[in-house]
């Protein structure tokens, strides 16, 4: 066995197809064993929930090789509780919390070649999911469901340094008042596509959505959270129903407060407030952290005073902070780091 001839560090985000895929299916109220398997095709009724109905839900993150040459993965036990929260939340089986952990480490074993060496910034990104594949004409839950996890490479998230991005105020929300916004399901992120695609047009990189009941409070983005640092060096995120937990912003609060002894706070956060931050970034799996620079609200421009050309310096310390932790360079808190080979 031997790494795959792969350019790393020129890779981007996008989907190429490794050897093995692991696949269990749900029926007559119970899992099968499971099994990694070469096939990644998925073959199902023309009326699948999942067709029909979005019953769908998915996870994201990440394989990849530490300084000292092991391959780990960053607390999927945390991927694990969520999909089971998500599971729930669309009347979906919940997949066991071990057998999630176990479906990871087996299938990044099997894709071992694929891991990137350390120092390339590329990934394995690994994406399990769940669709309800049984037929569904009336509305109701599937009957039978089938989990998947499949691998791909992806390179590095920043090429030539993290620049600040530009996000706009978005008109259109990405969740209801009591809806679906705290799980990771496919339908959050359907209905997110005509607001991206008209984001990018309108030249802008992200949409920061506002809450749905009063639209005066801060959310997310499409697919981060917002961590926002004051004047005087506070971490502050905002708390909401409709916002999902990024296990990046909670490992960065931690990291704030455990390791760079900073005040964090998770409250409410006003637009109106956004202003008077000084510095801001959007949490997640595949970035760490993107820092923000300008915020556009209809027309009316916040400048961050980290400016455009660099990560704050309260960012750029969490970010080294947790990178450091991810790649073995610093000591991770307990059961952080989970070691694969
Ligand atoms: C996945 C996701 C995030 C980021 O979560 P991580 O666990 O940090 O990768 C943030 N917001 C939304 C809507 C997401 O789907």
């Amino acid at each position: 066995m031997a790494k795959k001839d792969i350019d790393w560090s020129n890779i981007g985000f996008g989907y190429m197809k490794t050897d093995k895929r692991y696949v269990s299916n749900y029926k007559n109220g119970a899992w099968d064993n499971g099994a990694l398997i070469e096939d990644d095709k998925v073959v199902i009724s023309e009326c699948a929930c999942v067709l029909q109905y979005a019953q769908t839900i998915f996870e994201g993150l990440k394989a990849y090789t530490t300084e000292n040459g092991n391959v780990v993965c960053f607390r999927p036990d945390l991927n694990a509780d969520r999909f089971a929260d998500s599971a729930k939340r669309l009347e979906m089986p919940v997949f066991p919390k071990e057998r999630f952990v176990d479906a990871v480490v087996k299938t990044v074993e099997a894709n071992i070649d694929y891991v990137p060496p350390y120092g390339s910034g590329a990934t394995l990104y690994l994406r399990p999911y769940m669709f309800g594949s049984d037929a569904v004409i009336g509305v109701k839950p599937a009957n039978e469901y089938q989990f998947r996890l499949f691998t791909t490479p992806v390179g590095p998230y920043f090429k030539g340094g993290a620049k600040p991005i530009t996000i706009r105020v978005s008109d259109f929300d990405r969740a209801a008042p009591h809806g679906t916004g705290h799980i990771k399901a496919g339908l959050n992120y359907a209905m997110s596509l005509h607001a991206i695609v008209d984001a990018h047009e309108k030249g802008f990189d992200e949409n920061m959505y506002l809450d749905p009941g009063t639209r005066t409070k801060v959310e997310e983005t499409g697919g981060a959270n917002f961590i926002f640092v004051t004047k005087d060096k506070k971490i502050v995120t905002p708390k909401s129903d409709s916002i999902l937990p990024s296990i990046t912003r909670r490992s960065l609060m931690v990291v704030a407060k455990e390791y760079l002894g900073l005040d964090i706070e998770e409250r409410e956060v006003l637009f109106e407030e956004v202003k008077d931050f000084a510095e801001c970034g959007l949490c997640g799996t595949a970035a760490v952290i993107s820092p923000v620079g300008r915020i556009v609200d209809h027309g009316k421009d916040i400048y961050f005073p980290s400016g455009m050309d660099d990560m704050g310096p309260v960012i750029k310390e969490l970010y080294d902070t947790l990178t450091g932790i991810q790649m073995g360079r610093i000591e991770a808190p307990e059961g952080w780091i989970k070691v694969i080979k």
